[in-house]
């Protein structure tokens, strides 16, 4: 693929990352457990058979200075511990309003960091979860592992309780950039950890990296990916980094002299995807994803399944999905639910035998069709006009009269393809999928037009 890098420049500017549409800063206190209650007991309310469960585990030992998530550091094993009675107790509050009927297909734990709980606080939570809610038989069940804070111990228990899915974040290898991002974290000890998850069973292994760190630059990060290539991840995720030091309040320590320019953030990120893809090593999932050839994202991709929602691209992102622990976020037919994000508020809530839900969207009919339209151009790289019309009942180019225009530059840099029947994000493109994306996101120009510092600039990162 030739790549024009004066388009980083161009197409450079703050933008979601689409794993909801409205994005989490349209959520609002307009929704809260009343809500979310109706919604759970409506009978006329469709629902998935299966479901998907997302469990916040928030603690860390000590604070990445690059970090984005919601986490609490501590090193009191008792604040850990309340915070898992509080969670069973959600737990239950939820397990009453599901009901029976259905079946977990998917549960992730994130964090934080969830393997900073010991095995016998694993087993006891994944005891619980498995006491209140049916498993079907190949319900995916992945955790977020900091390979820092492992033990074998924990594998055993992680592989007897069920879970066939690890998440390891190994960042960079690269020491300069461990030391901006105060995170160290060997190859050898990311390694062993494999090793031990492997051989407890746990085959499928998803690995983190993040370009657009402190000091990267494209020998150094080709010299991660190659150490990161003998690994045989099965699935890789290269986020592009989220720096929004004024929200994040431990970005503030990285120096953003030593991050790198748009031009060779994206020159990172094409040679990132010319390196995994040699040889059909890995496939190109899209914006941060690639997959072996044979895992079940990209037979997914192959098919038109492919998904889009909270944890990024997913075959089984199209389930309901229910949030438990802080600030964890679920998504059911007609709503975002965020739960509360100050861990005394959501004591205060489960407390009072409440689910702790702080704020939230529902979706209008227009949402839902330009999440189709957004999601179809994030996973399967194009819209497929017709498809679009007959379900929602519009004339497309109508609908969209006021937007297409804005695809215009996108067709002129060869980034898509406009053949009147679809629009087709092209191979280059697909490096700018965000951009192209947020031409159908009816809130941004809102955003753009508020007067002061937009809110666009304030609470999204860098496309490229
Ligand atoms: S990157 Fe992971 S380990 Fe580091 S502070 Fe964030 S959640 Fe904790």
């Amino acid at each position: 693929m030739k790549l024009d890098l004066s388009l980083a420049r161009k197409y450079s500017r703050p933008g979601p990352r689409y794993t909801s549409y409205p994005t989490a800063p349209h959520f609002g206190p307009q929704v809260g457990t009343a809500q979310y209650l109706a919604e759970l007991g409506d009978p006329q309310v469709p629902v998935t058979a299966d479901f998907s469960l997302y469990v916040h585990l928030p603690f860390c030992r000590s604070r990445c200075t690059f970090c984005a998530c919601n986490v609490l550091i501590t090193s009191r094993r008792d604040q850990i511990a309340a915070y898992l009675e509080l969670l069973k107790q959600e737990i239950d509050l939820l397990a009453e309003r599901l009901g029976s009927e259905r079946q977990v297909g998917q549960l992730h734990w994130g964090g934080g960091t969830p393997t900073y709980l010991t095995a016998g606080e694993i087993e006891d939570l994944m005891g619980h979860l498995r006491s209140r809610f049916a498993f079907s038989e190949d319900a995916e069940i992945s955790i977020e592992i900091d390979p820092r804070e492992f033990t074998t111990e924990q594998a055993a228990v992680l592989a007897e309780t069920g879970f066939n899915r690890a998440s390891c974040g190994v960042q960079d290898f690269a020491l300069p950039v461990q030391e901006a991002i105060n995170r160290h974290q060997s190859y050898e000890l990311t390694y062993h950890v494999l090793e031990s998850l492997r051989s407890h069973g746990i085959g499928q292994i998803n690995l983190d990296l993040i370009y657009g760190l402190p000091y990267q630059t494209e020998a150094s990060f080709s010299r991660t990916l190659d150490e990161v290539l003998t690994l045989q991840p099965d699935r890789l995720a290269v986020y592009s980094y989220a720096y929004l030091p004024h929200l994040k309040k431990q970005q503030q320590l990285i120096d953003p002299e030593t991050l790198p320019e748009p031009e060779l953030k994206l020159a990172l990120l094409s040679r990132t995807i010319a390196r995994l893809t040699e040889k059909g090593a890995l496939v190109y999932i899209g914006m941060d994803h690639f997959a072996r050839p044979d895992d079940e994202l990209a037979l997914a991709l192959e098919n038109g399944d492919l998904q889009r929602n909270f944890q990024g691209y997913s075959t089984r992102a199209g389930l309901d999905m229910y949030g438990l622990g802080m600030t964890s976020i679920g998504q059911t037919h007609n709503y975002y639910i965020q739960n509360h994000k100050r861990l005394s508020d959501y004591r205060r809530s489960v407390n009072a035998g409440q689910l702790p839900v702080e704020r939230g969207v529902r979706l209008t009919a227009e949402d839902h069709l330009r999440r189709q339209v957004i999601h179809a151009v994030m996973c399967r790289f194009e819209i497929d006009i017709p498809a679009i019309e007959a379900q929602h009942g519009i004339d497309f180019r109508r609908h969209f009269a006021r937007e297409l225009p804005n695809l215009e530059p996108f067709a002129a840099d060869g980034l898509l393809v406009d053949d009147g029947e679809r629009i087709r994000v092209t191979e280059a493109g697909r490096l700018f999928i965000r951009n192209i994306a947020m031409t159908f996101d009816a809130y941004l120009p809102a955003e753009r037009d508020r007067p002061g510092r937009s809110q666009t600039t304030a609470t999204y990162s860098a496309t490229v």
